[in-house]
């Protein structure tokens, strides 16, 4: 239902996404989790339950580093239990996808990845996703190549973000879901709505239906659905946090 991402200076993504996550807490959610690229690798917490639920998970030990996706759930397909939350990963660990909306064609992708040997976790439609983005890294593809080809094969209503291998980014996608892109000074915002990252900047940019973006500490660059470069404008938001 809400999501958020960081890419950026220091290595505060957990603050930074919790307080994003409690910022979008007003669209109503049954889970949250989030997934940060530490020094173990991808680090990936989520609960069933509040965001509170989610801090105290993670205050004891709380994942360090650069780049991160966050998620609250409104379950659609699949109880609200801690397996469901999202983030969720592949096989590999490597690949990490929070998801908004639904994934209509989510059956018949499941069936061809598990006959094709991939393991799901989940009950939800989402999970496809990262075990798509699996398949494609497996096959040669690049890791932007292979968020889009996952993008391309999904049917739905979706906003989708994504962190693939071991690089400072972050890679999204919006369909029929609202995304939104947040300009700091050396860090970039995701989220589903401005509220999330106005602590943090008011320089915003709106995607539109069919956008695919990549966002590095330093810049974003937006494709459309036929994979041409587009500009989306920053513009400055008067909003009070
Ligand atoms: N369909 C997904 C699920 O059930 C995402 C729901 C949402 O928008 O939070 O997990």
């Amino acid at each position: 239902c809400g999501i958020v991402a960081r890419v950026g200076e220091g290595d505060d993504s957990t603050d930074e996404l919790l307080v994003g996550l409690d910022n979008l807490e007003y669209r109503g959610y049954d889970s949250a989790g989030i997934a940060v690229r530490s020094d173990r690798g991808l680090d990936v917490r989520k609960r069933a339950g509040g965001i509170d639920d989610l801090r105290s998970a993670v205050a004891a030990d709380p994942p360090r580093g650069a780049v991160g996706i966050g998620h609250t759930r409104w379950s659609t397909h699949g109880p609200p239990t801690d397996a469901n939350a999202h983030p969720h990963t592949d096989c590999t660990g490597d690949v990490a996808v929070v998801h908004n909306g639904i994934i209509e064609n989510y059956d018949e992708l499941r069936d061809a990845l598990s006959a094709a040997g991939h393991r799901f976790d989940s009950d939800t439609d989402t999970e496809v996703v990262p075990h798509l983005i699996e398949s494609a890294l497996a096959d040669g593809a690049s890791p932007a190549e292979a968020f889009r080809s996952a993008v391309d094969r999904i049917e739905g209503s979706y906003a989708v973000a994504a962190v693939v291998g071991d690089r400072d980014v972050v890679y999204a996608a919006r369909n029929d879901s609202p995304l939104v892109v947040g300009v700091g000074d050396s860090t970039r915002y995701l989220a589903s709505d401005v509220p999330a990252f106005l602590e943090f900047t008011d320089r915003v940019a709106y995607l539109e239906d069919g956008d695919v973006v990549r966002l590095t500490p330093d810049e974003f660059t937006v494709t459309d659905e036929r994979g041409e470069p587009v500009d989306r404008p920053v513009e400055t938001v008067d909003w009070d946090p």
